[in-house]
């Protein structure tokens, strides 16, 4: 078992708060300064308050959720969920067509997440680059970046024997039919297959945010806060102001005397609240362009169950170990599908399979031989969709919409899917159309054409998300975008944005080790500057 770094020790958690209220005579309000703060802490904040500190920056990071080590992650659903996810993992958009799972505690959603690690292909990054002025973030001009990010969270592809049954089904059914299932790259060092990452990793093996890179900021003298929502940032020419107030875990009574407020002053201020809560800030704080919560994109996922006779427990091993990319650049527009698994746990799974009553609890009892596959849409094949996240009425809204072609390659994708899952010797599949209200028999003969022929209107098919991303998007003019190619806001001197929120079209791929290298790029340019940017030149 990995241990936890000593560093973390120094992570000020609620328990912290009385020794520091007695120590620094803290009224009602803790008054800090600093040179930059980081608001959120994971894969974007993480890395950039690391590069900033080991830069000579003096640094405060702060962080909405709670601090776990391992002796928290129990592997308790409902418990985690409440704890680990924002929204308790359902985090559901204003006309209900989408739920969305997203982390909530030091390291973000990297704490939660499934260890797939890719880069994006080059005809991604070369259509940043022509529409949007992303100039070379190709995967060989950011090779020194992805091997750093790759280094420090223990990156290395999954080898045979912890390749579960869930992830078999793709390799065996993907290579019946002659397509290219792919071992996947997983961050971990000394994974066991124990299958609980989407709680937690229990013996320290996956290399989350809080395990490397927060540690690292510490050790380079961050100061790194716990359980502290940044609600507003203030603007008074030159200074900063972030104006943060205390978040009481789900689940833990906190102490009795706790810090309440606080307010930190700073040059420099970096938005790392990822795609859903960033925009939120910065519109409620009213900073920013109308690109800020526009255009948000979120890889629509959808899921095929199928049936085994034999037993998948989809829960065990590492959650993703195969991927198949051929439906990734349908026709050459680079947008396309692509097909995965996941660990659906019970609990997610009996929300996700379209049934109610007795033919849920029926289904459900088939739990330990049914294999989650799922099809993961690029998102933006039409253009700007109808997607975005908005602050009104003191309410964070997300707005989603499946466009006609990303619906589209949802739909081809689930044909696909279900291919792959029938050569795998699927015996039965229940697809995420609600209209269907029993699991669909299947065997060697099965056509999936009709697939192709369902609606994708709201409410006539089950979309999810894992991957909220571009909502703040980056590009070479205002006009394009949010932010500029420093990641700073337009209109801003000093506000920037560093994490998943920048992509300027949908990504294509997992995001975790892409929002790690380029934001690591981008803090590593703005450490560079840091005479000019904190006006001592
Ligand atoms: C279940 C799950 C599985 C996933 N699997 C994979 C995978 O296998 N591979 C992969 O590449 N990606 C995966 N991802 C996605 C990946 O982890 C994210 O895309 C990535 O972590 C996004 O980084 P980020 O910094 O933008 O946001 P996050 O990592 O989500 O971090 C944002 C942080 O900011 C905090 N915050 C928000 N608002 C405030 C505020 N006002 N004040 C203070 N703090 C705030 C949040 O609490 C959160 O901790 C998965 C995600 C989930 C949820
Ligand atoms: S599969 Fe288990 S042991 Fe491996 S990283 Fe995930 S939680 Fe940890």
């Amino acid at each position: 078992m990995g241990g936890i770094p000593a560093a973390n020790d120094q992570i000020i958690t609620p328990n912290k708060h009385a020794e520091i209220i007695k120590k620094e005579g803290i009224k009602d309000t803790w008054k800090l300064k600093t040179e930059a703060v980081v608001i959120g802490s994971g894969a974007g904040g993480a890395v950039v308050a690391a590069t900033l500190a080991k830069a000579g920056w003096k640094v405060i990071l702060i962080e909405e959720g709670s601090y776990f080590t391992p002796a928290k992650f129990t592997g308790d659903e409902f418990l985690s969920q409440a704890r680990l996810y924002r929204d308790a993992g359902f985090i559901i958009t204003e006309e209900q067509t989408l739920s969305i799972l997203q982390g909530r505690s030091v390291g973000g959603s990297t704490t939660v997440n499934w260890q797939t690690s890719l880069y994006p292909p080059d005809y991604v990054t070369n259509e940043w680059d022509k529409r949007f002025g992303w100039k070379n973030y190709g995967r060989q001009e950011m090779d020194a970046f992805v091997s750093e990010v790759h280094e420090r969270i223990g990156v290395h592809e999954v080898p045979p024997n912890l390749i579960n049954p869930n992830n078999n089904t793709l390799m065996k059914g993907g290579k019946a039919l002659g397509l290219h299932p792919e071992v996947l790259k997983n961050n971990n060092r000394g994974c066991i297959g124990l299958g609980r990452c989407g709680l937690g990793c229990p013996i320290n093996a996956k290399q989350s945010a809080f395990l490397t890179w927060i540690p690292d900021a510490i050790e380079a003298g961050a100061t790194v806060i716990s359980n502290m929502r940044a609600q507003y940032i203030k603007e008074d020419g030159k200074v900063k102001t972030v104006i943060a107030e205390f978040t009481p875990d789900a689940y833990e009574k906190a102490p009795n005397q706790i810090i309440e407020k606080m307010v930190i002053e700073a040059s420099v201020v970096i938005v790392s609240a990822g795609a859903i809560e960033g925009p939120a800030l910065l519109q409620r704080s009213g900073l920013g362009n109308d690109w800020v919560g526009r255009n948000l994109k979120v890889h629509p996922t959808s899921v095929n169950f199928a049936i085994f006779d034999e037993k998948i427990n989809m829960f065990s091993g590492p959650p993703q170990s195969a991927v198949i990319k051929d439906g990734h650049n349908q026709d050459n527009t680079g947008y396309g599908y692509w097909l995965e698994v996941a660990p659906f746990r019970p609990t997610l799974t009996s929300s996700l399979v379209p049934y109610y009553g007795q033919q849920q609890f029926d289904v459900m009892k088939k739990y330990p031989n049914m294999s989650g596959g799922i099809v993961l849409v690029r998102d933006g094949a039409d253009g700007e969709a109808n997607a975005s996240v908005k602050w009104s009425l003191g309410r964070r809204k997300v707005y989603f919409e499946l466009t006609p072609t990303d619906g589209k390659n949802l739909l081809k994708g689930l044909k696909s899917l279900a291919e792959v899952q029938v050569a795998a010797g699927a015996k039965a599949i229940v697809f995420p159309f609600p209209d269907m209200t029993e699991p669909m028999p299947v065997d060697k003969n099965s056509k999936f054409d009709w697939i192709l022929e369902k609606s994708i209107e709201p409410g006539r098919i089950a979309v999810g998300s894992a991957h909220p991303h571009g909502s703040i998007q980056a590009a070479d003019s205002p006009e394009k975008g949010a932010v500029d190619m420093d990641f700073q806001l337009y209109g801003h001197q000093n506000i920037f944005v560093m994490d998943a929120s920048v992509y300027p079209t949908g990504l294509s791929v997992n995001p975790q080790i892409t929002t790690m290298s380029v934001n690591l790029r981008a803090a590593r340019a703005l450490a560079a500057r840091k005479a000019e940017v904190l006006g001592n030149k």
